[in-house]
């Protein structure tokens, strides 16, 4: 349950997979590599599907890793090209693929997950330097490549969306984002969030039937103006949030500003003021002072002069003066 329970004795294909193993391992001044080769005797092609043995021959690819201990770690991979078996395929020869890393990409997916996830909150430049403290080697044109690439695809069909602001780099800028209800997948990221850009957006999806939106009037009157016979639907965060404001606001006109309460009773009105019980306490302490023998005249200085409390003790020079004083004594 949550838990997956690891061959602590097969560390190779944990990481790696089953389809290929570590041969070697070296440690640069700069750098990690791990060595793989492939493992594996036949393919599927990835355009017609028959499942070839025929190879054709090896190539290496060169990804970046996770890094270890927070230096730049790739693998360096030895994988076959296969000759599809199928006389009708329009591929010949396809490439074995990786399924940790896309067929081009020169980062792991969970590399490439988190350098795009530190980009969100920093600049391009910033991203680069941050991750290079980690041990991970991407340059800030590299950072801005990744999410320039994101793949949003839309659906001139779509019937129910989903439609929310977000803010890019820490407020600096607002976009509209749009998913599909089902799948929760992008369908489009539209610039700023007062309705303008939604509005173009929703001229070609006039199939939608539903729209589930924050509560900002902005995309409300967007979707009315463009489909008014959709249906909209808040969110039930929204929901909630609508009903805290509402009852903010009857609690700021029922209750009055200030409430008295007086040992566990609410008053009508301001108690009036009676000596506190700190107040009475203070009596009583006084009168036993009043009945001991204690002298509270004022300090008197060499001269004879009464020595006045100005509250300054704290200025530096006047310490220094009564320790002076103190010395001479
Ligand atoms: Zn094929």
């Amino acid at each position: 349950m949550g838990f997956k329970k690891y061959d602590i004795f097969n560390v190779n294909n944990n990481i790696f997979g089953n389809d290929f193993k570590v041969y070697d391992y070296k440690e640069f001044e700069d750098k990690n590599i791990y060595y793989l080769k492939s493992m594996i005797l036949k393919c599927a092609c990835p355009t017609c599907g028959a499942i070839s043995n025929k190879l054709h021959a090896t190539c290496t690819r060169t990804i970046q890793f996770i890094p270890f201990n927070l230096k730049p770690t790739y693998i360096n991979v030895n994988l076959y090209k296969f000759e599809c078996i199928n006389n009708d395929c329009p591929t010949k020869i396809f490439r074995q693929d990786i399924k940790y890393c896309g067929p081009k990409q020169k980062f792991t997916y969970e590399l490439k997950c988190l350098i795009f996830a530190i980009s969100l909150f920093l600049s391009d430049e910033t991203t680069s330097k941050i991750l290079k403290l980690i041990g991970i080697n991407v340059s800030n044109d590299t950072v801005r490549r990744l999410y320039q690439n994101i793949e949003v695809s839309d659906n001139v069909d779509i019937e129910s969306v989903g439609i929310d602001d977000v803010s890019i780099r820490k407020g600096m800028r607002y976009a509209t984002v749009v998913y599909d209800m089902k799948d929760h997948s992008m369908l489009a990221l539209l610039d700023g969030r007062d309705g303008e850009t939604l509005k173009e957006w929703l001229k070609n999806h006039k199939k939608i039937k539903m729209v589930a939106r924050d509560r900002a009037t902005a995309y409300a009157n967007a979707i009315s103006a463009i489909l008014p016979e959709a249906i909209q639907i808040a969110d039930r965060f929204h929901l909630f949030q609508n009903l805290v404001d509402r009852f903010k606001e009857i609690f700021k006109r029922e209750i009055t500003e200030v409430i008295y309460i007086q040992e566990g009773q609410l008053l009508d009105e301001k108690p009036k003021k009676e000596k506190s019980k700190i107040e009475r306490e203070e009596t009583i302490k006084g009168n036993i002072i009043d009945g001991l023998d204690y002298d509270d005249t004022p300090p008197i200085d060499d001269n004879g002069k009464e020595i006045k409390f100005d509250g300054n003790l704290t200025k530096p020079n006047m310490v220094k003066r009564h320790s002076e004083n103190r010395k001479k004594k």
